[in-house]
């Protein structure tokens, strides 16, 4: 019995040890994951920048791998423990993986899921980064608006008009995490403060005339440096973004795909699809975008 209760008493000892050990962990990690696009990129004007048969592609994909990694740094200078960069744009093929700070992790290549630009995140992430975006389709004194393809007119759920980065903080709040940060052109910035409240931000140009007018590459990574290590300490005083279900979306196109199953044609080029899953209504979104 003694030497039974002994060993009960070491086993508990062991047990106990190893739940602060592992409560430690989870106190000290501190993850951040980092959605980088590239319209919204510091000097980019044109699609042709952003495309890969572009003249500039290929100098435009080096200055991306520079914003990302000014915001990698700016986590680790915080405290970050884990860094996931997800490739946001387009094909997702657009960050070189030798050209991203090795301390952090890179999701590249296009995914089937519906968290698209999102793919990789989940509740054990504590902030969220947007680089490089964009403001949503229609949207005055902009630079390359549109909401995901050149085909949406419009995308609302619950009758709140959603640019990329206001689904995308829907999908982050999904999973309890807070968007503490964009960087982007002085449209998205607006935008995004307008949805989510008055996050840190910084706005690397502005459109004047279809034109853009902003800081060199080298001043944006500074300032999103600077700018993602500040949100992120301070990244208790942002809530994440939630909305109560169940979700109807409203979808305007400039040319109808196929109904998603349990979507209804409710006007020319309108589509509404309602659902208790906010991830159920992305997947109707991407369908018939
Ligand atoms: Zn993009």
């Amino acid at each position: 019995m003694v030497t039974g209760a002994r060993v009960l008493a070491s086993a508990l000892l062991a047990t106990a040890v190893f739940a602060a050990r592992a409560s430690a962990q989870q106190t000290d990690a501190l993850k951040v994951f980092i959605s980088v696009d590239m319209e919204g990129l510091a000097g980019v004007v044109t699609a042709s920048d952003v495309n890969a048969s572009g003249a500039d592609y290929a100098h435009f994909r080096t200055l991306m791998a520079g914003e990302a990694n000014a915001g990698i740094e700016g986590a680790f200078n915080a405290g970050a423990t884990y860094v996931l960069v997800r490739d946001s744009h387009g094909g997702k093929q657009n960050l070189l993986p030798g050209d991203v700070d090795a301390r952090a992790h890179l999701l590249r290549g296009a995914s089937t899921g519906p968290k698209n630009m999102m793919e990789g995140i989940d509740s054990t992430f504590h902030a969220v980064v947007f680089i490089g975006y964009h403001a949503k389709a229609g949207t005055p004194n902009a630079i390359l608006e549109h909401t995901s393809t050149g085909n949406v007119v419009d995308f609302s759920i619950n009758g709140v008009s959603l640019p990329e980065g206001g689904y995308n903080a829907l999908v982050a709040g999904l999973h309890g995490v807070p968007v503490v940060f964009v960087a982007g052109d002085r449209a998205v910035v607006d935008q995004l403060r307008g949805l989510l409240g008055p996050i840190r931000a910084v706005a690397v140009k502005q459109e004047i005339a279809d034109a853009a007018l902003g800081m060199s590459p080298a001043a944006a990574r500074d300032a999103i440096r600077t700018g993602v290590e500040e949100a992120i300490r301070a990244r208790a005083q942002v809530k994440p973004w939630v909305m109560a279900g169940p979700f109807t979306m409203v979808l305007k196109v400039k040319a109808e795909r196929p109904l998603y199953p349990g979507a209804r044609r409710t006007g020319e080029g309108e589509f509404t699809f309602t659902s208790p899953s906010l991830l159920e209504v992305l997947n109707a979104f991407n369908a018939m975008k």
